[in-house]
């Protein structure tokens, strides 16, 4: 059975048990403050659990985009390392809402494995969680009564907390679970050890393969467990894993997820992939067609590769795979980015945003791998310099402090230190490294640390946003929480009616006030966190259940809507001047200024700015009215042809906006019609990534500030020249300029003709040669064309020029032809330069010095005379 099939019958299954069958979340999340990426199938129904949202059904099925590389799961570690652990992973899961619990889940599972992908249950063993004393939870007798059922109860184990305990995070929902764990060893090795004793025990071909989580608990910020009112069930299964048992191969990478992208390598790097655990090759050859699944997809998801957050844990990812190609392979030139086109040939029918992307899927990795080569390049570099202080010191370790600034400051893999440094004998000092580790590990804990306590209730009310309405609204708090951070204590409230909209969409959040007749209190910023738009205030009322007006900073709201609008027409006008390939691939609009940066492989040159910001002006004149659809079916939205982007996940009701041709599907606050708007002007185009421009642009307000200023300026210029024909008068003086500066050329060359005949007339013999030493404040030009005239016409000659023209002192030594083999002028320069503080070289036969020290010119004179 191939993977598609595989994939397939889960989604098939499921669907004949009522199942809804959504598609894959993004991998890379945007409106969780909590998380970077889906790390598992549950990530995207957070809100469903949390009970902060209706499910849009109570059974749903899907396979999920997992990447398990930061926080509480990361693998990275181990990928490559075993057959079994990845970075990117699909996660089936099947998921029960306040509906079916433990026995249906169980059933079905069971059902599944045996009956429709027929694995032989002699294979298969499951655990569950055998209780915790501490905190007061029994053995989980419900799902071993079910089990028992099916299994032969001396394959049902108990299981500790940490094995089968499920929890969502330090709070939040959580509950008991039960694992199912496949034995892929020949019936030689199983007589040999029974599977039993190999469950959790990382043995690569006793597995887990899928995890059923019993969600009936509620963990409380004070670490307390209070029920659940609704049970759910939350399951999830690693697919690779079951394609391995289901194609009767050892290792993940032997299935035919990973056997295409494998051939690839091979080809390109001439390596043979021999699949041994512990062999250089192999394992690089495992992460490499590992990590370019994470990278791609992350990229295709709208995660470019960065210096910060979410992108720089892509880039990471992205520079192991180089170095370990670069290292074991032997690749020293780019090649990962070729991989991609197999990947979408493998991937592309389930998964379509990798057939979009392709391209810049591809250009983003090409240009990755070229600048962390060039990287590697000049640590190997730095790192000889290292190796080179220590072996002159007679040492033979490298200070670790400095081997992890390498790595720390110039991203040069600490491996590939260890591995030079052992190739010349010597080792790294891996106490200090982990030192300076840890030290930075504490500081950006640091700087990031919060502390979140547990909402208190003050009303139960609904809770909407109506800022696309209303700018200020009587108002109750519905909720408040105190957080703690590096700046202080704060509190966040949740209000029944908010107008405040939360930073989104590239959009700023708003910033505002609460009052009642205690006062004022400032709205510091607001922000979504999974549902919830949540405001942030410094100090608590008194009357904390009592009315509020909120307002909205208005002009602050004003000058961003502006903005918000103004990228719409300048995404659609970039589609009509550079062509439907342009996409936006990020933005921020605040209330100052805009930044849009979209995939485009060229620089823009003037001609096509000066249309696009034409296009977008004629917009905004037109004054076209916005047209705002609520709550429009994503079918409907999708029929009158909105943009819509790859990497965002939409629900089922969309909110499009639509101003006369441009329509987006946005979340943003706009303007009543583009007339707004005022005015739009580019102030910058440049490039963020490959294949990535950014346009930084100005609108309203602020481009009336920037006119203005323009104007000023060239009236203080044309009060300057004088004259009110400001390009008439510049090009005069640019005339006047270019006359001056030839008639000086000429003089000086006519100066330096006259005292050639001088310079002549004052070599002296000293011993076998002619010498001369002189000062002169005859300019660098000059010199040079003379001494080099000397040279020629005096055979037998040593010249030595010590100008002092401008700021600072230069030394020009010239040898004869004739004497070159006696005489170095290099040399010479370099003894002399010492004098006036400078440096320098040459040939034998030319060279010159610069220096600093006008007061060393009589020493080197001097020191002239006696060489
Ligand atoms: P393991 O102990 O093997 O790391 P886990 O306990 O971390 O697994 P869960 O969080 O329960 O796994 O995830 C559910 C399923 O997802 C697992 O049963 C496994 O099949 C799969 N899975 C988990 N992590 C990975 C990974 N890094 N790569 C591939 N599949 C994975
Ligand atoms: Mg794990």
């Amino acid at each position: 059975m191939t993977s598609q099939e595989i994939r397939q019958q889960f989604l098939d299954f499921f669907k004949s048990k009522e199942h809804l069958i959504v598609p894959s979340a993004p991998i890379v999340l945007k409106d969780d403050p909590t998380l970077m990426f889906s790390n598992s199938g549950m990530t995207q129904f957070k809100d469903y659990f949390l009970g902060y949202k209706e499910p849009k059904s109570h059974r749903i099925a899907d396979t999920q985009k997992c990447l398990r590389v930061s926080g509480k799961h990361n693998d990275l570690d181990d990928v490559g390392r075993d057959t079994y652990h990845h970075t990117m992973f699909e996660m089936l899961g099947n998921w029960s809402f306040g509906n079916y619990f433990k026995k249906e889940a169980i059933d079905w599972a069971w059902e599944l494995l045996t009956e429709v992908y027929k694995i032989p249950k002699e294979n298969l063993y499951v655990t569950i969680f055998e209780g915790d004393e501490k905190e007061n939870l029994e053995r989980d007798n419900e799902a071993y009564n079910f089990w028992k059922t099916h299994i032969a109860e001396d394959r049902i184990i108990n299981g500790n907390k940490k094995d089968n305990f499920w929890e969502m995070g330090e709070s939040g929902p959580c509950g008991p679970c039960s694992e199912i764990h496949v034995d892929l060893r020949t019936a030689e090795e199983k007589a040999k050890i029974s599977g039993l004793e190999l469950v959790n025990n990382d043995h690569p071909q006793v597995v887990e393969i899928w995890n059923l989580v019993f969600m009936q608990y509620n963990r409380k910020a004070d670490g307390s467990l209070e029920n659940l009112p609704a049970k759910h069930i939350d399951t999830g299964m690693g697919f690779e894993r079951l394609c391995m048992a289901l194609q009767q191969k050892s290792s993940n990478y032997d299935t035919d997820v990973f056997t295409p992208l494998i051939a690839k390598v091979e080809e390109l790097s001439g390596k043979k992939y021999t699949g041994i655990l512990e062999d250089e090759k192999d394992i690089a050859i495992r992460v490499v067609v590992d990590h370019i699944r994470a990278v791609s997809f992350a990229i295709a998801d709208g995660q470019l590769p960065s210096n910060g957050g979410a992108g720089y844990v892509i880039r990471r990812i992205l520079r192991r795979a180089i170095s370990y190609s670069y290292r074991f392979l032997g690749m020293k030139e780019p090649f990962l980015f070729e991989l991609v086109a197999v990947l979408k040939n493998q991937m592309g029918a389930f998964f379509p945003e990798i057939v979009k992307q392709e391209k810049l899927v591809t250009e983003v990795i090409k240009e990755e791998e070229n600048s962390f080569l060039k990287t590697i390049e000049h640590g190997l570099v730095r790192l000889d310099h290292i190796i080179k202080e220590t072996i002159s010191k007679n040492e033979k370790v490298l200070p670790g402090a400095e081997v992890f600034e390498l790595y720390d400051t110039y991203g040069f893999p600490a491996d590939l230190s260890r591995i030079i440094a052992e190739e010349k004998q010597l080792t790294v000092d891996e106490k200090g490294f982990d030192e300076e580790m840890e030290k930075q590990k504490q500081r950006s804990k640091k700087s990031s640390a919060q502390k979140v306590y547990d909402w208190e209730v003050v009303a139960e009310l609904p809770e909407n946003f109506v800022g696309y309405d209303k700018t200020e609204k009587e108002v109750k708090i519905t909720r408040y929480r105190k957080v703690e951070n590096k700046d202080g204590e704060f509190y966040q409230i949740v209000l029944n009616e908010t107008p405040f909209y939360p930073e989104g969409g590239g959009q700023v959040g708003d910033k505002g006030t609460l009052e009642n007749n205690e006062g004022t209190f400032e709205v510091l910023e607001t922000k979504k966190e999974n549902g919830l738009v949540i405001s942030l205030i410094k100090d608590l009322p008194q009357n904390i259940s009592g009315n509020f007006t909120a307002k909205v900073n208005i002009s602050d709201r004003k000058n961003t809507q502006a903005n918000h609008s103004v990228t719409h027409l300048l995404h659609e006008a970039l589609r009509e001047v550079l062509g439907t390939h342009v996409e936006q691939k990020g933005s921020y609009v605040g209330p100052d200024y805009l930044r849009f940066d979209f995939s485009h492989f060229s620089k823009m040159n003037e001609e096509e700015l000066a249309l696009v910001e034409e296009k977008v002006n004629a917009k905004i004149k037109e004054n076209l009215p916005l047209q705002e659809y609520r709550d429009l079916p994503i079918a409907e939205a999708t029929e009158k042809g909105a943009m819509m982007l790859f990497g965002e996940k939409y629900g089922d009701k969309v909110r499009m906006i639509q101003f006369g041709s441009s329509k987006e599907l946005c979340g943003g606050t706009h303007v009543k019609s583009t007339g707004e708007i005022g005015h739009f002007k580019i102030i910058a185009e440049s490039s963020t990534a490959a294949g990535i421009r950014r346009i930084e642009a100005i609108s309203g307000d602020k481009a009336t500030e920037y006119f203005k200023n323009l104007e000023h300026q060239l009236k203080e210029v044309s009060s300057l020249l004088k004259s009110k024909d400001l390009v008439k008068s510049i090009e005069k003086l640019l005339e006047e300029n270019a006359t001056l500066k030839s008639e000086v050329e000429a003089l000086k060359k006519e100066k330096a003709k006259g005292e050639i005949n001088d310079w002549k007339n004052a070599f002296v013999q000293k011993g076998d040669k002619q010498l001369l030493v002189k000062r002169t404040s005859l300019d660098a030009g000059s010199v040079k064309d003379l001494v080099f005239q000397l040279k020629k016409e005096i055979p037998n000659s040593v010249t030595i020029i010590i100008s002092d023209a401008g700021e600072k002192p230069m030394i020009t030594v010239g040898i004869s032809a004739d004497l070159e083999a006696k005489y170095h002028a290099g040399n010479i320069v370099k003894e002399l330069a010492k004098e006036i503080q400078g440096g320098g070289g040459g040939n034998p036969g030319f060279a010159t010095a610069g220096g600093k020290n006008l007061a060393g010119i009589e020493n080197a004179l001097n020191k002239a005379m006696e060489i």
